[in-house]
């Protein structure tokens, strides 16, 4: 039996380890990835000496998949966790504390962002309640409207835009609140009666979870214990062309017969891919639009005086370049005790990828400037390298979730060819890493 993975990012990793994990050594496991390497949005190199990662560089602390990857895996001596610093929000000029008790930043009251938005919003917020909710059960808005309409644009800007702008590069505008707020959604059909009230019901209690994880020498010993245990066949800078089906199974251009697949690619790729055997399909992949960003990674002398905040996060009403950095050094132990301090920068939203098409040395001008303007320090870098991911986010649209559960139905009857990556079911790595899993799954029932 010969089945094909396309896509070596961690969706396709982590799907080829499932299934080698449950078929045993009597099947050809073949990955093909288009670029020299495994990892996709997963990159680690060296600076200073030793392992940064330029892609994701950090997980959601309450969804277990990866530490538990990693324990199956044997690596988890290399799990670490912040050490706790909160963000800062740059705002009017000046670093704000980032509102706390807030859902991807929209406040279950005025108070937490008191401070960060002028006293019309406060007022404006707190007398929410008394205003009528008109939300259709089962709908659904981008998180922009929403919030702008009940809370003001300020809030969108300040508090709502700086996340969603570290996790999908988006803009309020460009996400909706069904997919990137399930638990906001479920509050708002279930009949809150206001903004104020779903925000609080949809709220998780307090944990003492730490927020996020992290590898301590990078994603790329996640990558690399994936890739053995897989013991899978590695065709770097292999580009899958054409997919067709077969009497028995599939052709893959150009790996050949097949008897499954799994596609692990990005949504354009993978609607390219099922354009042949399910043009449905592929309109559906293909209406799914994508966010450029690029990092850039600054080595600091060891002792620059870096904020003592993990990061600081730009609101989108500010004149500054950069969207956002992360104090790597301040926010994990690991990295505080390197011989230099590390911050990354990065830029570029959904409809503004301009910043991907300035030079290296732009970009690096335009990161050391802007943090000087937020952290108000010196800034002389002992080395910089600049990482940019194209296309690398999808976003999470107004009705998003509707448009996945028709490619589910759409797709359904294709035999032993299952589906995984970021345009899913989440763009995080733990969700990436759930559906290569439920991929494998569903080639395994197939088989079996
Ligand atoms: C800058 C940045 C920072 C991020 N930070 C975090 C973070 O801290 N935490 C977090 O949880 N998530 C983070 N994310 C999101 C997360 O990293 C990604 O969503 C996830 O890694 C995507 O994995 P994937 O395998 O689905 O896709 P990819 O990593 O994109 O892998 C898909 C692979 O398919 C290959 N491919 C495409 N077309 C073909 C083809 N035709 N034939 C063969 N191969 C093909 C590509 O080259 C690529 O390697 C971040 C994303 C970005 C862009």
């Amino acid at each position: 039996m010969r089945i094909a993975v396309v896509g070596g990012g961690i969706s396709g990793l982590v799907a080829a380890y499932r299934l080698r994990q449950a078929l045993g050594g009597g099947v050809e496991l073949v990955l093909v990835e288009a670029r020299e390497r495994v990892g996709g949005i997963l990159r680690t190199v060296e600076i200073a000496g030793e392992p940064v990662d330029l892609g994701a560089e950090a997980f959601v602390g309450r969804r277990r998949e990866i530490p538990e990857l990693m324990r199956e895996l044997g690596i988890e001596e290399q799990l670490v966790h912040p050490a706790g610093r909160r963000p800062l929000v740059w705002s009017g000029g000046v670093g704000h504390r980032l509102p706390e008790r807030t859902l991807m930043g929209i406040p279950a009251g005025a108070e937490s962002v008191s401070g960060l938005v002028d006293a019309e919003t406060v007022a404006r917020i707190a007398d929410e309640p008394n205003r009528p909710l008109e939300w259709k059960p089962g709908g659904d808005m981008s998180v922009g409207e929403l919030v702008a309409d009940r809370f003001g644009e300020q809030v969108v800007r300040r508090s709502v835009d700086p996340l969603l702008g570290g996790v999908y590069a988006g803009r309020a505008d460009s996400i909706g609140v069904r997919a990137a707020l399930p638990t906001l959604a479920a509050a708002l059909d279930t009949g809150a009666a206001s903004l104020t009230q779903a925000v609080a019901r949809a709220l998780p209690p307090p944990s003492d979870t730490p927020v996020f994880g992290g590898i301590r020498d990078g994603y790329g010993v996640l990558l690399e214990a994936l890739r053995t245990a897989a013991d899978v066949k590695v065709e770097t800078a292999t580009t899958a062309t054409r997919l067709t089906r077969t009497a028995t199974g599939w052709h893959l251009d150009p790996v050949g017969a097949v008897d499954a697949v799994i596609l692990a690619t990005p949504a354009p790729a993978t609607a390219t891919l099922l354009r042949e055997i399910s043009p449905a399909a592929a309109d559906l992949v293909a209406g799914i639009e994508l966010a450029s960003s690029a990092v850039v990674a600054l080595a600091l002398p060891r002792d620059a005086p870096l904020p003592d905040n993990s990061g600081i996060l730009v609101a989108t009403d500010e004149p500054l370049r950069a969207k956002a950095f992360t104090l790597s050094s301040r926010k994990w132990p690991h990295l505080a005790a390197r011989d230099v301090a590390l911050v990354r920068a990065s830029f570029g939203r959904f409809g503004n990828d301009t910043p991907l098409g300035w030079s290296d040395s732009d970009l690096v001008t335009a990161a050391v400037e802007d943090l000087t303007t937020v952290t108000g320090i010196e800034i002389t870098p002992l080395t910089a390298v600049v990482q940019r991911w194209p296309n690398g986010l999808p976003q999470y649209a107004p009705g998003h979730t509707t448009r996945i559960a028709e490619l589910r139905s759409a797709t359904s009857d294709l035999p032993a060819l299952a589906l995984a990556g970021s345009y899913l079911n989440g763009v995080g790595v733990p969700a990436c890493a759930a559906s290569g899993t439920a991929a494998a799954r569903r080639i395994l029932e197939h088989l079996t």
